[in-house]
């Protein structure tokens, strides 16, 4: 039994969130004074993501991302990595951080072999930085980072290009790769800021990111990608590292897509843009069987639409909810 849309396309990767709940206000996820949070009870427990990451994972979903809020703000948010590493049908297991608390779990996470880290890191300039996130806390994602740029884990930095504030910043963190084994990923902003009052200048897009590094560099090598992948990746020949750029609104990448969403809160999103599909969480609560939780997985999934564009136009509503809460 495997998970199959009409189209064709195999799913084979859950992003779970695991709370709704963040240490930082990104500017572009969140207002000043931060979401309405849910009671906890409203939160999937570990017990229940765990199974859901079971049955998935029976129906060939091979890959995880923990993601959020910020994961690791949930308590024994390690003690859960632990136990879903003894789930031998995952071939990955990834975390989505702000960075900002976990400079001291990075020896387990290695203990654990989680495959890949992304940390968010939009500047490299501390004031700046806290005008992005509205917290002061530069220094520790910083410490965080060095820490695992020494370590033996992937790591990934997620950039999120803002015009007007750190768009000059792009070509630096392209430079970060000249001696480190990392890779850089510029994202495009989008509209999921939990009706902040940002407004989206699409000005910043794919194409426009890409001819600003092409314009700084004489030759730019264009990096194959596994089929699935969110970004289009790139190097500039004889750096260690790469770099790449995520075309999350301009949603080019569609297509290939492999990947479902289970919130916090135990909504099933078939797509990033969609508004919810169906909640798990009350489905379980309900007494659900794994055969139960099986066939509904399937029978979803098949219903997985085309692209982003048609999610967002079948939800017949605004996409504005916070990313924290859609699990970014
Ligand atoms: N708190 C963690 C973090 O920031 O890495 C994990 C959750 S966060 C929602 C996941 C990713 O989504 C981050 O890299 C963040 O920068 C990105 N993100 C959040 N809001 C976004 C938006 N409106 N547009 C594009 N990316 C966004
Ligand atoms: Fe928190 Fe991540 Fe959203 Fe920033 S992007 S507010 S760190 S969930």
């Amino acid at each position: 039994m495997e998970l199959t849309d009409k189209f064709g396309r195999r799913i084979s990767y859950l992003r779970l969130a695991v709370t709704d709940r963040c240490n930082l206000r990104c500017q572009y996820c969140m207002p000043a004074q931060g979401i309405n949070i849910v009671d906890k009870k409203e939160l999937l427990t570990y017990k229940e993501m765990y199974r859901l990451t079971r049955v998935l994972s029976e129906l060939g979903v091979n890959k995880v991302r923990l993601t959020g809020g910020e994961p690791f703000v949930r308590k024994d948010f390690v003690k859960f990595l632990e136990s879903l590493s003894y789930n031998d049908k995952l071939d990955e297991i990834n975390i989505t951080t702000n960075g900002a608390l976990i400079s001291n779990h990075i020896d387990k996470l290695e203990e654990l072999k989680i495959n890949s880290i992304n940390l968010s890191i939009d500047s490299l300039q501390r004031e700046k930085f806290a005008q992005i996130t509205r917290r002061d806390v530069f220094v520790n994602v910083y410490d965080t980072f060095e820490k695992l740029d020494k370590s033996n884990l992937n790591l990934k930095l997620n950039v999120v290009i803002q015009s007007g504030f750190n768009t000059d910043e792009i070509i630096d963190f392209i430079e970060f790769t000249k001696d480190k084994n990392i890779v850089v990923r510029f994202i495009e902003e989008m509209p999921f800021n939990g009706k902040g009052q940002r407004q989206i200048d699409e000005e910043w897009n794919y194409s426009k990111i890409i001819d600003h590094i092409k314009n700084h560099y004489q030759e730019i090598e264009t990096l194959q990608s596994k089929k699935s992948s969110t970004s289009k990746n790139f190097k500039i020949p004889n750096y260690k590292g790469s770099f790449g750029i995520i075309p999350a609104f301009t949603r080019t990448i569609c297509n290939d897509c492999n990947r479902i969403r289970i919130t916090a809160t135990g909504m099933f999103k078939n797509c990033l843009f969609d508004g919810g599909v169906f909640n798990v969480r009350d489905f379980i609560r309900e007494g659900a069987s794994d055969d139960d939780l099986k066939a509904l997985f399937i029978k979803t999934v098949h219903k997985k639409p085309e692209n982003g564009f048609v999610a967002e136009k079948n939800r017949g509503n605004d996409v504005s909810e916070s990313m924290s809460t859609i699990g970014g």
